[in-house]
């Protein structure tokens, strides 16, 4: 398995630390308000690799924060006039709600910053301890990026260059610095915000520390793969390769993986703009998969593009998956005979041929574009040689194939839960009214039913085995 690593930039064999297993950390949201789709990139793209690791039988320990204090938090509860706890805790809850709507494993552990203070206030002793970092009169306490001598070594940055950038800005209120690269981990507390109690003032944590120590505490001073939107490479992930390798005299972790930026037709996405978007917007308008599909039809290296039309592609391109999973299911549902036949064995063949196209794909730095055209292959080949002689054996062989690729996509092909079988017997009961209609020769009763289910977007088809239904 091959991934690109942010720091070499380069494609790199996959070698675990441990044997058999993958320790993973992807910077997770600022809960302050709904998600946007921006945020739901990297939750799909490293949750389908965390499937595909699985896939291959790998046991993975995937953790994923929330930073829940931030300004823009503050801010927010400021304006309601409700504890900042109380709006994080709210956003947290709406994010897990879109999390789950797009199909995204549980992490194994969500940890809060708010939770996690004692870590970061030990994490930073450490580094002052260790001379990596200064208090100034204030109580604030800054790394010093100068100390750091692999510092850029992520974003491919050189100390000179920085400084000189930003020797540009001068920072009102940081005139303490020891040089302007130098970053926060903790800073007093302003009047109305939340703080808690530190050896140098009462206050809170800058951003970066939280994800250094909560990496830490959950999967090990090193570990295998982190991960984020590319916006993070730099000042964030740098500052974190700093504090933990710094405070922890090892490497801090083995595989950097970013996604690209989306932007909206074609715009970056910004309120200003007035295209902002987020989950909850677009999934009130299609479903949740359909989303979940489109960001998994670009590698998640390249920038992806969202837009009215592109979700038009995606909604039909799913909806073939799914009306091919739905006619398996009504061939096997209605199959006569049980062995295999020859053909049907030569045909297996040419499914296990997309299993391995699929592999290779997904081998290949997560080429998840790639992968999808394997399961089109697959449709193509269900499609083609389904129909109502199939063996039962030929079928579920076929439908395991399927079922086991979408699932690495996280996409649902299969709408069978306890919910959707109640629905499903729902329609056929209909579909029984409407036939019963038929053979009493009363069409307009046959037509009305039809007009029924069709004005909830499910379609009739008389086919030679009778009537089938699908979704549009
Ligand atoms: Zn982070």
């Amino acid at each position: 398995m091959k991934i690109f690593n942010t720091e070499s930039m380069q494609l790199e064999e996959f070698k675990p630390i441990t044997p058999g297993k993958v320790s993973m950390y992807v910077c997770g949201p600022t809960v302050y308000n709904l998600i946007h789709i921006g945020n739901a990139r990297p939750m799909i793209v490293f949750d389908t690799v965390r499937r595909y690791f699985e896939y291959k039988g790998y046991q993975v320990n995937y953790v994923s924060n929330f930073t829940d204090v931030d300004d823009k938090i503050i801010k927010e509860a400021q304006e309601e006039g409700v504890s900042s706890e109380e709006i994080s805790e709210r956003y947290i809850k709406e994010c897990r709600k879109d999390m789950e709507d797009l199909n995204i494993e549980p992490a194994t552990v969500n940890p809060q910053a708010t939770h996690e203070i004692q870590g970061m206030i030990d994490m930073i002793r450490t580094l002052i301890d260790k001379g990596y970092a200064y208090v100034v009169d204030d109580g604030t306490v800054y790394f010093e990026v100068d100390k750091d001598p692999n510092y850029g070594v992520l974003s491919h940055r050189n100390l000179d260059d920085l400084q000189s950038g930003f020797r540009q800005i001068q920072v009102t209120g940081q005139d303490q610095k020891r040089s302007p690269l130098d970053f926060v981990l903790w800073k007093p507390k302003k009047e109305g915000e939340p703080y808690w109690e530190s050896p140098w003032c009462e206050g809170r944590p800058g951003w970066h520390i939280e994800c250094s120590v909560m990496s830490r505490r959950y999967l090990g001073e090193t570990i295998d793969i982190h991960a984020g939107g590319e916006d993070l490479v730099f000042p964030h992930h740098e500052n974190e390769i700093a504090q933990s390798e710094c405070a922890n005299g090892k490497e801090f972790v083995h595989y950097w993986m970013h996604n690209a930026f989306l932007n909206i037709d074609n715009h970056k996405m910004s309120k200003s703009l007035g295209n902002f978007l987020t989950v909850r917007d677009v999934n009130s308008h299609y479903d949740p998969q359909v989303l979940r599909y489109l960001m998994l039809s670009a590698h998640y290296r390249s920038p992806l593009n969202f837009s009215a039309d592109l979700m038009e592609a995606a909604k039909a391109s799913y909806g073939r998956m799914v009306n091919a999973m739905t006619n398996l299911d009504f061939h096997i549902a209605n199959a006569k005979t049980e062995g295999l036949t020859e053909a049907e064995q030569k045909t297996l063949e040419d499914a296990a041929a997309c299993r391995k196209e699929f592999e290779a794909a997904m081998d290949d730095d997560f080429n998840t574009a790639d992968a999808i055209s394997a399961v089109f292959d697959l449709v193509k080949v269900i499609n083609t040689n389904v129909n109502e002689d199939s063996s039962l054996v030929f079928m579920n062989t076929l439908k395991k194939e399927f079922m086991e690729l979408t699932d690495v996509l996280g996409l649902i092909v299969e709408r069978q839960s306890a919910a959707s079988e109640d629905e499903a017997a729902r329609i056929e009961e209909k579909i029984r009214e409407r036939q019963e209609a038929r053979k009493n020769k009363n069409f307009a009763k046959a037509d009305q039913i039809r007009d029924e289910l069709k004005a909830e977007g499910i379609v009739l088809e008389d086919t030679r085995e009778g009537v089938k239904w699908h979704r549009e």
